[in-house]
């Protein structure tokens, strides 16, 4: 997508560790305009898949996949961090490696949010080792639900996410890849 490749190619800054910081339009200050024509692409491109509820992950992921869920006029589902145990068997739970953070943590969606029948299009602002999109395709379908695609505003595809998904046959729709990035010198290239 032009639009969003051109916003990270000026405002984005590569960081150490292959972090791409994007702060200043999608997950600190947000254009909500940018996301609106974000949600319009991810509603043309699953337009046939029957989406019926779109699942993100706390935090990043809420503000962009709120704009989606109002695009796709549904309800929108994101999954909470949490401290606390599943002890009333209420929740489903995934355990997650944060990429940004370095550490594990628990995430929770209560059963009464997703279920058979749903038919889920997962949405998050990044997509690097895959590990958060692991986590919430194992929550929804131990609930018996179907995630018919992921939607990823930014891919970083030399990193293995995105390629291990598709492998496996789930249909990702991202909306810039990162083909290469450079802390030293700033540049970022995307695949064509
Ligand atoms: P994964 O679980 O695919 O390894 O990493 C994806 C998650 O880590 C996203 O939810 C995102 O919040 C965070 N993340 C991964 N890489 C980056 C990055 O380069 N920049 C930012 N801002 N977040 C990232």
């Amino acid at each position: 997508m032009e639009l969003l490749e051109e916003r990270i190619r000026k405002e984005g800054t590569v960081k150490p560790g292959q972090v791409l910081k994007v702060d200043s339009f999608i997950n600190h200050q947000m254009d909500v305009k940018l996301f609106r024509a974000m949600a319009q692409q991810w509603k043309r491109d699953f337009a046939d898949a029957g989406v019926n509820k779109i699942v993100t992950i706390e935090a990043s992921g809420i503000g962009i996949a709120a704009i989606v869920g109002e695009e796709f006029d549904v309800p929108v589902v994101f999954a909470k961090k949490s401290q606390s145990i599943n002890l009333d068997g209420s929740v489903y739970t995934a355990k997650i490696h944060s990429y940004t953070h370095q550490r594990d943590y628990d995430v929770i969606v209560s059963k009464k949010y997703v279920g058979p029948g749903d038919r889920i299009l997962l949405i998050d602002d990044f997509m690097a080792n895959g590990c958060a999109m692991n986590g919430l395709i194992d929550i929804c379908e131990t609930a018996g639900a179907t995630v018919v695609g992921i939607g990823i505003a930014i891919e970083k595809g030399f990193q293995p996410g995105g390629a291990d998904l598709r492998a496996r046959g789930y249909r990702v729709d991202s909306l810039a890849i990162v083909e290469s990035m450079d802390d030293a010198t700033g540049r970022i290239e995307f695949r064509a």
